[in-house]
């Protein structure tokens, strides 16, 4: 055990030692923008070594990391450029835009900076490789028969996991990893209001799972029912159209529950009939669609009593979700405009309503407050304190009042996936499985979950961990290292991460974000307006898995700078 830690501490020092170089090497660009030169070299290798010394050279092309790389140079300009090196020179923070606009020099260079370091760490991390040989894993001592781990999810927290098993037991061929899910592709969310809102195209924002994964066999099912007696899973395969649905049991020795989360209506059947939901992407695709029809309905409605409620849009729910699809309807809603001339611009109304006195509970009350001000100076309307009680076509009850309305999307409210329900595990009052330390289900040997379907604590602060993508992918990378850990017979981690801040954007190129200080975790920075914009854009590109995808996405934002909205509409496939 002591010579593995030994051998993993010489790697990380060997690995920062090789981001320091690359770092030094990408640092002229720096140099050259940020000030004295000095500084930008400093900048670059320090930032580089970090990089290098807490994560692992990523097994991918050089172009992902050239991308990646230029993506986190806006958040690093906004951090550093923008808001530390006036503090630290006794002046404000320079985030007016006149301040943003004299920092331009200095974002090029840390674009340039993070291109150039992506690709040369990539290259020198490669050739480390090839010269030290593979990194030492601990190895499976070879089980007979085949162990058969089984994930049930494809989203982050699946994905992952199935990503990081893979990586874990790479050489072991006595392990069967089978991922299931019933989308062949990971959804990244973060971006999902740009697509109901007609900024990306709605395959932009996903990632096909079987060109992530290298020996998972994947099947595109759906899970209708675990037996935990006799480790088996229930799947049934999807079919388009009449043909009656296959059914399989697969056997299990390890089974992982990604399954997420689906909206709960809080028992509100009419309100679950009428609503939109707002989790996947045919439900972005659908909202989309709905409001260019309610468009084009209003355009030919002579009657303007009978045009209101076609072009009040109400969504329900003042937490992210809700908040980044009114700002993003709102946007859409006016940027159309020019395309119906009978329709007038003080008729559209996108209303919030949200149970609670302020918005956006996750974040401080100032940025929560700011947000609300900025998206009500643009027309969004906010009924606080209200709760949805019924739903009827065209109108939508509140506990204070009705509101006219065709349209009402749902973000109020989520509970596990309804295979959960079924399961005979300990949950918490939420339905989510109780998961100890470890991400393992503590009555049941062999079974583990993660993700928006778990509830986990931290085993450091003994909080519990939100429903977040950001927390997700960390508890794939512990959950996976458990598994391999537990075939092993090794000890195995507890689960502990801190929160690396929230972003949201609220329509027009504006956002909120709130980065937690490293170093000093319980203490966080606040941006607001084009500045958190710009780094909400960086970071979720960066995040964006594939090359292909972030040069899409960014292509589409660019035309959105120069054309109008798009109101094609496309197939509804309900
Ligand atoms: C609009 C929106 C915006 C968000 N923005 C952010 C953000 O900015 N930052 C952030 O950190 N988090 C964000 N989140 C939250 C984040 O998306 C979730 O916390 C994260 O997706 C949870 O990952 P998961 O793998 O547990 O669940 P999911 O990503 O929901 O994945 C569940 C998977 O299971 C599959 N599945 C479900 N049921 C079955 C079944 N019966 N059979 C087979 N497969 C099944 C689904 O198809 C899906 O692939 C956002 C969520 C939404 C809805």
């Amino acid at each position: 055990m002591a010579q593995r830690s030994d051998n993993q501490m010489t790697r990380s020092v060997q690995w920062a030692s090789i981001g320091i170089l690359a770092g030094a090497l990408a640092s002229p660009a720096l140099a050259f923008t940020i000030g004295p030169w000095k500084l930008g070299l400093l900048f670059g290798i320090a930032l580089g070594g970090i990089y290098a010394a807490s994560l692992r050279p990523a097994n991918r092309a050089y172009a992902d990391n050239l991308m990646a790389g230029a993506a986190l140079g806006i958040p690093l300009w906004s951090l550093i450029s923008v808001v530390a090196l006036p503090i630290f020179a006794g002046q404000a923070p320079a985030w007016s835009a006149e301040g943003i606009r004299a920092h331009f020099p200095a974002l090029v260079g840390w674009v340039l900076y993070g291109a150039m370091f992506g690709v040369i760490n990539q290259n020198m991390s490669d050739w480390a490789t090839a010269l030290w040989g593979p990194e030492a894993e601990p190895s499976v001592t070879t089980p007979s028969p085949i162990t058969r781990i089984v994930i049930l999810g494809g989203g982050f927290a699946g994905m992952k996991t199935a990503q990081r098993l893979e990586e874990l037991l790479k050489s072991d061929i006595s392990v069967h990893i089978t991922l299931v899910s019933e989308t062949n592709a990971l959804l990244f969310t973060p971006m999902l209001a740009e697509v109901a809102g007609s900024s990306l195209e709605p395959s932009h924002i996903s990632a096909p799972l079987r060109s992530g994964l290298h020996r998972t066999e994947f099947v595109r099912a759906r899970t209708t029912g675990i037996n935990l007696e006799k480790r088996s899973v229930l799947l049934e395969g999807m079919t388009a159209g009449e043909a009656p649905a296959e059914s399989r049991e697969i056997p299990y020795d390890q089974l992982v529950l990604a399954l997420g989360a689906v909206s709960n209506y809080l028992g509100m059947p009419r309100v679950e009939e009428l609503a939109f939901n707002f989790k996947t992407l045919v439900d972005a695709i659908r909202i989309r669609n709905h409001v260019i029809e309610m468009f084009e309905r209003a355009d030919r409605e002579p009657d303007a009593a009978r045009r209101a409620p076609l072009l009040t849009f109400v969504v329900a729910g003042g937490g992210f979700a809700g908040v980044e699809l009114a700002g993003a309807l709102n946007d859409f809603a006016h940027g159309i405009l020019a395309d119906y001339p009978h329709v007038n611009r003080d008729e559209v109304r996108v209303v919030l309503v949200h149970a609670h006195t302020r918005i956006l509970p996750e974040l401080s009350e100032s940025l929560g407050h700011y947000a609300r001000t900025k998206m009500e100076e643009r027309g969004v309307e906010f009924r606080l304190n209200a709760r949805l009680t019924d739903a009827q076509p065209g109108i939508i009850v509140l506990n204070d009042g009705e509101i006219r309305s065709e349209t009402l999307v749902w973000t109020a409210g989520t509970t596990p996936s309804p295979i959960i329900k079924a399961l005979n595990v300990e949950k918490d009052m939420h339905g989510a499985v109780k998961v100890d330390e470890n991400l393992a289900v503590p009555s049941q040997p062999c079974v583990w979950a993660l993700g928006d379907c778990a509830a986990v604590t931290d085993a450091k602060s003994g909080k519990p961990c939100p429903p977040t993508a950001q927390f997700a992918l960390r508890e794939a990378v512990t959950l996976a290292s458990n598994v391999a850990a537990h075939l092993a017979g090794r000890p195995m981690k507890t689960f502990h991460f801190d929160s690396l801040g929230a972003l949201c954007v609220i329509g027009h190129q504006t956002a909120c974000a709130e980065l937690t200080v490293p170093f000093a975790r319980t203490r966080a920075v606040r941006f607001s307006g084009l500045l958190a914009w710009l780094m909400w854009r960086g970071i979720y590109l960066s995040k964006l898995p594939g090359l292909e995808r972030k040069i899409r996405v960014l292509f589409d934002w660019t035309v959105e700078l120069f054309f109008p909205r798009d109101i094609v509409q496309t197939i509804d496939l309900k």
